[in-house]
């Protein structure tokens, strides 16, 4: 008999596949807003330290509470102000996981990080989407607290993947505001954002807010899996007593602590990647019948004739990857580029000109 695994998987779960973003190995790669800069010597360096000096007979500390200390000091919160995961990821599934269940609604504001509302499905976890304008992914204020009001969570992501633009304070404290839900900002990308657009400083005072973060970004640390969320201490410990103990794992916390403490090494390297950023648009915009959105993160949006053509050539032709984006509603013929250094900007713009011409 042909064994059929559908009748046996918990019915919210069926139809998920593994995630693969189809990493073809290109010389280029500007697909997926990792940091593409060398990391800094001094960082790598006490990273290294670090691992070296760790033993792995021993399981982690449960709590990161070494690791807490770095980040709680960073932020100028205490320890029981910070949640540590397996990449920011763990920590938006167990989020949705701990806050939702039916009845308990989750709203984003698409188009937006797609993980959310994949977590949220398997957490069954009901989603209600309050769409952004289509001409400039503004947010739709008035429809999003509507939302906000009924929901048990709202999430907004500042700045914004794949979009690239911020959330407005002003936004954020009317959800503080008029409605009771927990309010998520993911500010995964905050760093390449102005000073000052970050909410970390709102949390002592609003306990509904809650802030994520995480190093796989500006501090260049994607493979590490880490991510940390800045909250009130109650959801904090909430979060403790759900999560899977052991998910950061000694070699993660030690080199986090190495990164973070040293994270002044990475201010000369985020500078250039936002001077990049610029330079890049720019450039991009020398091109014809091609759309850009301003961003205040690692990456900008763009629309082209034949998107899904032009970045299969741009890897198959000039090795170079970007992420297709063609297929999700709101996005149609649009590729998100990461910004990567001066020599990697400057092969996709000569690259993207000559495709732009022969598809359009
Ligand atoms: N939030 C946003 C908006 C993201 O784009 C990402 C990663 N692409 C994450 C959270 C999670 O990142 P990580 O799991 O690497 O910390």
């Amino acid at each position: 008999m042909a064994f059929d695994l559908t009748n046996r998987v918990r019915p919210a779960l069926v139809g998920f596949e593994p995630y693969d973003p189809a990493f073809t190995p290109c010389e280029v790669n500007l697909s997926a807003n990792e940091n593409t800069h060398p990391m800094p010597a001094v960082v790598r360096k006490a990273i290294d330290q670090a691992l070296t000096a760790t033993p792995l007979n021993r399981y982690p500390d449960p709590l990161a509470n070494d690791l807490r200390d770095v980040l709680a000091a960073r932020h100028g919160v205490t320890r029981g102000n910070i949640m540590v995961g397996n990449g920011g990821d763990e920590i938006l599934f167990n989020l949705f996981f701990t806050f939702g269940g039916s009845g308990r609604t989750l709203v984003t504001c698409p188009p937006d990080f797609s993980e959310y509302a994949n977590f949220a499905k398997m957490c069954e976890m009901p989603i209600v989407n309050v769409w952004r304008h289509s001409e400039d992914f503004s947010l739709d204020v008035e429809a999003l607290i509507a939302a906000g009001k009924d929901a048990a969570m709202v999430v907004v992501t500042s700045p914004n993947n794949p979009t690239g633009n911020l959330v407005d304070h002003a936004v954020i404290q009317r959800l503080l505001d008029e409605t009771d839900a927990l309010i998520l900002v993911d500010e995964a990308y905050v760093e390449f954002a102005a000073e000052g657009t970050s909410v970390v400083d709102w949390i002592a005072d609003n306990p509904r807010l809650m802030v994520l973060r995480t190093l796989s970004k500006a501090f260049s640390c994607a493979g590490l899996r880490c991510g940390y969320l800045v909250a009130d201490p109650s959801i904090v410990d909430m979060l403790s007593a759900i999560r899977q103990i052991y998910s950061v794992d000694v070699l993660a916390q030690a080199a986090a602590i190495a990164a973070v403490t040293e994270r002044d090494a990475f201010a000369p390297v985020v500078a250039d990647i936002v001077a990049e950023r610029e330079r890049l648009s720019l450039h991009l915009g020398n091109i014809k019948r091609l759309e850009q959105w301003p961003s205040e993160a690692n990456f900008i949006l763009v629309r082209v004739p034949n998107a899904s053509r032009v970045r299969q050539r741009l890897r198959d032709e000039y090795s170079i990857l970007v992420r297709d984006f063609s297929y999700a509603p709101g996005l149609a013929n649009c590729l998100r580029i990461t910004v990567g250094t001066r020599q990697e900007n400057d092969l996709l713009v000569d690259a993207l000109r000559d495709l732009v011409k022969e598809e359009a």
